[in-house]
């Protein structure tokens, strides 16, 4: 393999620019040449494709987001839309590709690793929802960006006697508000993953409010649905006074962290390393702190997983 492709695409993540890096110098370092596919798939597919350096991918390390830019492209869903991206892989002299990004761009390496096109994917998103993979690139980042939040909110909370809800991200995963919640001793968390009782939970505030607290934090999962509405029922039911805060985007921006940009550098090495080694439609990922790869249908057939033993804990710590 003498050239090589890399990509990122669906919703970005902190540490993405971290991976692109990775794969970048890795490929170099072993003579191999690397292209830049601009604009996840619409790039591939438009032909926005420009050979990368070492310099190209200098001081990006420390950046969010991501310098390849990402995009949704439901043109790539159909064949038409595939093939003619496996036209300009080839088109460029292209022989394998890494894609940085979610399940749904997962689908996609799956799909140019059918049609013959030796495809790696990295995980990339902040909602550390692939399976085969303990952490996904991203999802430190935003706990620490959520924990922030809610540790200001917090100090507001306290002043003022309120109940607080804090609606956070992560699709249809529960994880960023389980990590987040449990790093800030909120008093509910509520994921999709687990079933929960509103008269539990409103029981438990009062449980609360009559040992002396002069706050409440419940973080919710996006994927439970609105926290507006959980407010609501609060506000009402309780007669307690409530706020609700949306984090939304914030969360998918920054810096990323320290633990974000190691995985992001050994995922993306290895990645590089299974092209070379002749490996197709596969993904990396990090399990145990080592670095694993698995085939790609294997990944997307999986279920994701939360952690049961970290729900109990969030519950117990939370009487
Ligand atoms: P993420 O990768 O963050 O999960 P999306 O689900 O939006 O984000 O997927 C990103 C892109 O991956 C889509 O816009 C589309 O181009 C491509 N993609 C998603 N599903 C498929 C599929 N079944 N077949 C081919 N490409 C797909």
């Amino acid at each position: 393999m003498k050239r090589i492709g890399v990509l990122t695409s669906g919703g970005d993540s902190p540490g993405m620019n971290a991976a692109i890096r990775a794969v970048v110098r890795k490929a170099i370092y072993h003579d191999i040449e690397v292209y830049g596919i601009y604009h996840g798939y619409t790039g591939l597919m438009n032909g926005n494709i420009k050979k990368m350096e070492i310099g190209s991918v200098a001081d990006i390390i420390h950046r969010g987001g991501t310098m390849l830019y990402s995009a949704r492209c439901p043109e790539f869903k159909t064949l038409e839309g595939q093939l003619k991206g496996v036209e300009n892989l080839k088109k460029f002299g292209i022989e394998g590709l890494v894609v940085i990004g979610g399940d749904g761009s997962y689908r996609g390496a799956q799909k140019l690793t059918g049609h013959g096109f030796p495809t790696i994917g990295i995980p990339g998103t902040i909602d550390n929802d692939i399976p085969g993979t303990d952490f996904t690139i991203g999802f430190d980042t935003a706990l620490n960006t959520v924990i922030q939040a809610i540790d200001k909110i917090r100090d507001t909370a306290t002043s003022h006697e309120r109940t607080y809800v804090i609606e956070v991200m992560g699709r249809d995963a529960g994880d960023i508000a389980l990590w987040s919640g449990l790093a800030d001793g909120a008093e509910s968390i509520l994921i999709p993953e687990e079933k929960f009782e509103m008269a539990d939970i409103l029981s438990r505030l009062k449980r609360g409010h009559d040992r002396g607290k002069r706050h409440s934090i419940i973080v919710v999962a996006e994927g439970v649905g609105s926290g507006v509405e959980i407010g609501k029922q609060i506000q009402e039911e309780m007669n307690m006074e409530t706020r609700v805060t949306v984090l939304g985007h914030v969360q998918r921006g920054g810096s990323p962290t320290a633990s974000d940009r190691v995985l992001a550098s050994r995922l993306g090495a290895r990645a590089v390393e299974l092209l070379l080694e002749g490996a197709e439609g596969r993904t990396v990922g990090i399990q145990k702190n080592e670095i694993v790869d698995l085939d790609i249908n294997e990944a997307l057939a999986l279920p994701h997983e939360v952690n049961q033993k970290m729900c109990q804990l969030a519950r117990e710590l939370s009487i």
